[in-house]
Protein backbone atom coordinates (compact mmCIF):
# COMPACT_ATOMS: atom_id res chain seq x y z
CA UNK A 1 0.00 0.00 0.00
CA UNK A 2 1.19 3.64 -1.00
CA UNK A 3 1.77 5.83 1.54
CA UNK A 4 -0.67 8.19 0.00
CA UNK A 5 -3.45 5.77 0.56
CA UNK A 6 -2.54 5.35 3.96
CA UNK A 7 -2.64 9.14 4.92
CA UNK A 8 -6.12 8.92 2.94
CA UNK A 9 -7.08 6.09 4.91
CA UNK A 10 -6.21 7.66 8.07
CA UNK A 11 -8.05 10.98 7.38
CA UNK A 12 -10.92 9.65 7.00
CA UNK A 13 -11.15 7.11 9.64
CA UNK A 14 -9.84 8.96 12.59
CA UNK A 15 -12.29 11.81 13.07
CA UNK A 16 -15.17 8.95 12.35
CA UNK A 17 -13.49 7.44 15.53
CA UNK A 18 -13.48 10.60 17.40
CA UNK A 19 -17.27 11.45 16.11
CA UNK A 20 -18.12 7.85 17.91
CA UNK A 21 -16.46 8.50 21.39
CA UNK A 22 -17.85 11.73 21.78
CA UNK A 23 -21.38 10.54 21.29
CA UNK A 24 -20.74 7.63 23.82
CA UNK A 25 -19.60 10.22 26.33
CA UNK A 26 -22.17 12.65 25.40
CA UNK A 27 -25.14 9.91 26.33
CA UNK A 28 -23.62 8.12 28.74
CA UNK A 29 -23.35 11.72 30.88
CA UNK A 30 -27.07 12.56 29.79
CA UNK A 31 -27.96 8.99 31.13
CA UNK A 32 -25.95 9.29 34.35
CA UNK A 33 -27.73 12.63 34.80
CA UNK A 34 -31.26 11.30 34.03
CA UNK A 35 -30.78 8.35 36.57
CA UNK A 36 -33.18 9.10 40.13
CA UNK A 37 -31.47 6.53 42.34
CA UNK A 38 -28.25 6.31 43.81
CA UNK A 39 -26.67 3.99 41.25
CA UNK A 40 -22.77 4.43 40.80
CA UNK A 41 -21.69 4.09 37.49
CA UNK A 42 -20.40 0.91 37.45
CA UNK A 43 -23.34 -0.14 38.95
CA UNK A 44 -24.96 1.22 35.58
CA UNK A 45 -22.93 -0.43 33.00
CA UNK A 46 -22.90 -3.98 35.30
CA UNK A 47 -26.73 -4.05 35.05
CA UNK A 48 -26.05 -5.32 31.17
CA UNK A 49 -26.64 -1.92 29.74
CA UNK A 50 -23.12 -1.44 28.12
CA UNK A 51 -24.10 -2.32 24.89
CA UNK A 52 -24.00 0.86 22.52
CA UNK A 53 -26.67 3.19 23.96
CA UNK A 54 -29.34 3.18 21.49
CA UNK A 55 -31.88 1.89 24.31
CA UNK A 56 -32.79 3.51 26.97
CA UNK A 57 -32.52 1.84 30.34
CA UNK A 58 -35.72 0.00 31.47
CA UNK A 59 -35.35 0.70 34.80
CA UNK A 60 -35.30 4.36 34.73
CA UNK A 61 -38.63 5.15 35.19
CA UNK A 62 -38.47 3.45 38.30
CA UNK A 63 -40.23 6.43 41.03
CA UNK A 64 -38.40 4.70 43.56
CA UNK A 65 -34.68 5.37 43.31
CA UNK A 66 -33.67 3.50 46.45
CA UNK A 67 -34.84 -0.19 45.38
CA UNK A 68 -32.20 -2.57 45.05
CA UNK A 69 -32.94 -4.49 41.11
CA UNK A 70 -30.92 -7.74 42.59
CA UNK A 71 -32.80 -8.19 45.35
CA UNK A 72 -36.27 -7.61 44.10
CA UNK A 73 -38.35 -10.45 45.67
CA UNK A 74 -40.00 -12.42 42.20
CA UNK A 75 -43.27 -13.36 43.48
CA UNK A 76 -44.20 -9.34 44.68
CA UNK A 77 -45.73 -8.37 41.56
CA UNK A 78 -47.41 -11.15 41.50
CA UNK A 79 -49.69 -11.02 44.48
CA UNK A 80 -49.90 -6.90 44.05
CA UNK A 81 -50.51 -6.78 40.38
CA UNK A 82 -54.85 -7.47 40.01
CA UNK A 83 -54.61 -7.26 36.77
CA UNK A 84 -51.99 -10.80 36.60
CA UNK A 85 -54.54 -12.67 39.36
CA UNK A 86 -54.87 -16.13 38.98
CA UNK A 87 -57.08 -18.07 36.57
CA UNK A 88 -58.68 -21.07 37.49
CA UNK A 89 -57.70 -23.26 33.95
CA UNK A 90 -57.34 -26.51 35.98
CA UNK A 91 -60.87 -28.22 36.44
CA UNK A 92 -59.56 -30.31 39.18
CA UNK A 93 -57.95 -27.54 41.51
CA UNK A 94 -60.33 -26.92 44.09
CA UNK A 95 -57.38 -25.95 46.57
CA UNK A 96 -57.06 -22.22 44.81
CA UNK A 97 -56.25 -20.23 47.38
CA UNK A 98 -58.00 -16.73 47.12
CA UNK A 99 -57.26 -14.13 50.24
CA UNK A 100 -55.81 -10.93 50.36
CA UNK A 101 -52.74 -11.52 48.96
CA UNK A 102 -53.57 -13.36 46.10
CA UNK A 103 -55.99 -13.07 43.90
CA UNK A 104 -58.20 -13.65 40.91
CA UNK A 105 -57.95 -12.82 37.59
CA UNK A 106 -61.10 -9.57 36.53
CA UNK A 107 -62.28 -12.04 34.26
CA UNK A 108 -62.01 -15.54 35.94
CA UNK A 109 -65.75 -17.05 35.35
CA UNK A 110 -65.72 -20.90 36.19
CA UNK A 111 -67.29 -21.89 33.27
CA UNK A 112 -69.21 -24.94 35.08
CA UNK A 113 -71.64 -22.81 36.92
CA UNK A 114 -75.03 -24.24 38.61
CA UNK A 115 -77.79 -23.71 40.62
CA UNK A 116 -77.26 -26.45 43.64
CA UNK A 117 -80.76 -27.83 43.98
CA UNK A 118 -81.51 -26.82 47.78
CA UNK A 119 -83.35 -24.23 49.70
CA UNK A 120 -82.39 -20.78 49.24
CA UNK A 121 -83.12 -17.39 52.14
CA UNK A 122 -84.78 -15.47 49.18
CA UNK A 123 -86.85 -16.27 45.93
CA UNK A 124 -84.60 -16.74 42.72
CA UNK A 125 -83.12 -17.18 39.99
CA UNK A 126 -80.25 -15.03 40.49
CA UNK A 127 -76.38 -15.01 39.78
CA UNK A 128 -75.62 -15.94 43.28
CA UNK A 129 -77.81 -18.99 43.47
CA UNK A 130 -74.92 -20.85 41.29
CA UNK A 131 -72.17 -22.91 42.41
CA UNK A 132 -69.11 -24.74 40.30
CA UNK A 133 -70.61 -28.29 39.93
CA UNK A 134 -68.36 -30.22 42.10
CA UNK A 135 -69.12 -27.83 44.98
CA UNK A 136 -73.17 -27.75 43.83
CA UNK A 137 -73.58 -31.71 44.49
CA UNK A 138 -71.58 -31.14 47.66
CA UNK A 139 -73.80 -28.44 49.15
CA UNK A 140 -77.20 -30.68 47.77
CA UNK A 141 -75.39 -33.59 50.00
CA UNK A 142 -74.35 -31.88 52.95
CA UNK A 143 -78.18 -30.11 52.76
CA UNK A 144 -79.03 -33.36 52.63
CA UNK A 145 -77.32 -34.76 55.79
CA UNK A 146 -78.09 -31.71 57.95
CA UNK A 147 -82.09 -32.34 57.19
CA UNK A 148 -81.55 -36.00 58.17
CA UNK A 149 -80.21 -34.78 60.91
CA UNK A 150 -83.32 -32.61 61.96
CA UNK A 151 -81.74 -29.24 60.56
CA UNK A 152 -82.95 -27.49 57.80
CA UNK A 153 -80.43 -25.22 56.46
CA UNK A 154 -80.66 -21.77 53.39
CA UNK A 155 -78.54 -21.15 50.79
CA UNK A 156 -78.06 -17.42 50.88
CA UNK A 157 -75.22 -16.62 48.40
CA UNK A 158 -72.72 -18.70 46.21
CA UNK A 159 -70.76 -17.09 42.89
CA UNK A 160 -70.24 -13.48 42.60
CA UNK A 161 -68.54 -12.03 39.76
CA UNK A 162 -65.33 -9.76 39.64
CA UNK A 163 -67.56 -6.52 39.16
CA UNK A 164 -70.52 -7.63 41.59
CA UNK A 165 -67.59 -7.63 44.45
CA UNK A 166 -66.64 -4.40 43.17
CA UNK A 167 -70.24 -3.13 44.00
CA UNK A 168 -70.14 -4.75 47.42
CA UNK A 169 -67.02 -3.93 48.62
CA UNK A 170 -67.47 -0.04 47.36
CA UNK A 171 -70.82 -0.20 49.33
CA UNK A 172 -68.62 -1.23 52.35
CA UNK A 173 -66.37 1.51 51.89
CA UNK A 174 -68.78 4.02 51.97
CA UNK A 175 -70.59 2.84 54.72
CA UNK A 176 -68.18 1.40 56.64
CA UNK A 177 -64.74 3.43 55.89
CA UNK A 178 -61.88 1.04 54.30
CA UNK A 179 -60.27 -0.11 57.06
CA UNK A 180 -63.58 -1.59 58.81
CA UNK A 181 -64.45 -2.63 55.06
CA UNK A 182 -61.92 -4.79 54.86
CA UNK A 183 -62.51 -6.76 58.15
CA UNK A 184 -66.06 -8.19 56.66
CA UNK A 185 -65.43 -8.23 52.68
CA UNK A 186 -62.52 -8.61 50.04
CA UNK A 187 -61.28 -6.12 47.20
CA UNK A 188 -62.76 -7.27 43.74
CA UNK A 189 -60.51 -10.28 42.46
CA UNK A 190 -59.95 -11.09 46.40
CA UNK A 191 -62.89 -12.88 47.00
CA UNK A 192 -63.73 -16.72 47.30
CA UNK A 193 -67.15 -16.28 46.02
CA UNK A 194 -65.45 -15.04 42.08
CA UNK A 195 -64.10 -19.35 42.69
CA UNK A 196 -67.58 -20.26 42.43
CA UNK A 197 -66.43 -22.79 45.36
CA UNK A 198 -67.73 -20.58 48.33
CA UNK A 199 -71.21 -20.54 49.71
CA UNK A 200 -72.83 -18.46 52.46
CA UNK A 201 -75.10 -20.51 54.49
CA UNK A 202 -78.00 -19.81 57.38
CA UNK A 203 -81.18 -20.68 59.23
CA UNK A 204 -84.16 -19.74 60.07
CA UNK A 205 -83.00 -19.32 64.04
CA UNK A 206 -80.00 -17.15 62.80
CA UNK A 207 -82.70 -14.88 61.24
CA UNK A 208 -81.32 -15.94 58.03
CA UNK A 209 -79.22 -13.32 58.65
CA UNK A 210 -75.19 -14.00 57.92
CA UNK A 211 -74.37 -13.24 61.44
CA UNK A 212 -72.02 -14.53 64.16
CA UNK A 213 -75.13 -15.34 65.98
CA UNK A 214 -75.55 -18.31 63.33
CA UNK A 215 -72.46 -20.26 64.81
CA UNK A 216 -74.03 -19.89 67.80
CA UNK A 217 -77.37 -22.09 66.80
CA UNK A 218 -77.63 -25.67 66.59
CA UNK A 219 -77.96 -25.67 62.75
CA UNK A 220 -74.71 -23.35 63.01
CA UNK A 221 -72.68 -26.07 65.61
CA UNK A 222 -74.48 -28.96 63.04
CA UNK A 223 -72.06 -27.46 60.09
CA UNK A 224 -69.30 -26.74 61.85
CA UNK A 225 -68.87 -30.16 62.96
CA UNK A 226 -69.70 -32.28 60.04
CA UNK A 227 -69.15 -29.54 56.79
CA UNK A 228 -66.35 -31.13 56.12
CA UNK A 229 -67.55 -34.74 55.82
CA UNK A 230 -68.48 -33.13 52.60
CA UNK A 231 -65.64 -31.13 51.46
CA UNK A 232 -66.29 -28.15 53.12
CA UNK A 233 -64.36 -25.95 55.53
CA UNK A 234 -65.45 -23.25 57.58
CA UNK A 235 -62.71 -20.69 55.94
CA UNK A 236 -62.57 -17.60 58.32
CA UNK A 237 -62.50 -19.56 61.95
CA UNK A 238 -62.97 -17.77 65.48
CA UNK A 239 -59.18 -17.04 66.79
CA UNK A 240 -57.40 -17.29 63.33
CA UNK A 241 -58.53 -13.89 62.35
CA UNK A 242 -54.72 -12.50 61.98
CA UNK A 243 -53.74 -15.42 59.97
CA UNK A 244 -56.87 -15.57 57.69
CA UNK A 245 -57.54 -11.70 57.40
CA UNK A 246 -61.15 -12.19 57.89
CA UNK A 247 -63.40 -11.55 60.90
CA UNK A 248 -65.17 -15.23 62.24
CA UNK A 249 -68.02 -16.05 59.80
CA UNK A 250 -69.55 -19.40 61.24
CA UNK A 251 -71.56 -18.94 57.90
CA UNK A 252 -68.82 -18.73 54.97
CA UNK A 253 -67.93 -22.49 53.69
CA UNK A 254 -65.35 -23.26 50.62
CA UNK A 255 -65.74 -26.26 49.14
CA UNK A 256 -61.88 -27.96 49.10
CA UNK A 257 -62.65 -31.93 48.47
CA UNK A 258 -63.21 -33.92 51.20
CA UNK A 259 -59.81 -35.04 51.82
CA UNK A 260 -58.29 -31.15 52.30
CA UNK A 261 -61.39 -30.42 54.38
CA UNK A 262 -60.90 -33.89 56.28
CA UNK A 263 -57.44 -32.70 57.25
CA UNK A 264 -57.84 -28.97 57.50
CA UNK A 265 -60.63 -30.06 60.40
CA UNK A 266 -59.27 -32.98 62.12
CA UNK A 267 -55.79 -30.57 62.81
CA UNK A 268 -57.91 -27.46 63.16
CA UNK A 269 -56.02 -25.88 60.29
CA UNK A 270 -56.58 -22.58 57.96
CA UNK A 271 -56.29 -23.35 54.43
CA UNK A 272 -53.66 -21.19 54.50
CA UNK A 273 -51.36 -22.98 56.83
CA UNK A 274 -52.81 -26.40 55.14
CA UNK A 275 -51.71 -25.44 52.04
CA UNK A 276 -48.01 -24.13 53.41
CA UNK A 277 -47.30 -27.35 55.01
CA UNK A 278 -48.50 -29.81 52.19
ZN1 LIG B 1 -69.02 -15.57 52.04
Amino acid sequence: MSKRKIVIIFVLIVPLFIIFALLNITQLDARIHTEQGNQSISEEIDNGDNSPVEEEPSDQEEPDGEEDLAEDPPDQSNSENKGSGQSLNDDADMLILVNKETSLAPDYTPDDLTVPNVRFSFEGPDPKQNMRQVAAAALEELFAGAEEAGFYLFAVSGYRSYSRQETVYTGHVERLGETEANKISAKPGHSEHQTGLAIDITSESASFSLSQKFGETREGKWVAKNAHRYGFIIRYQKGKEDLTGYSYEPWHLRYVGKEAAHEIFEKDLTLEAYLENR
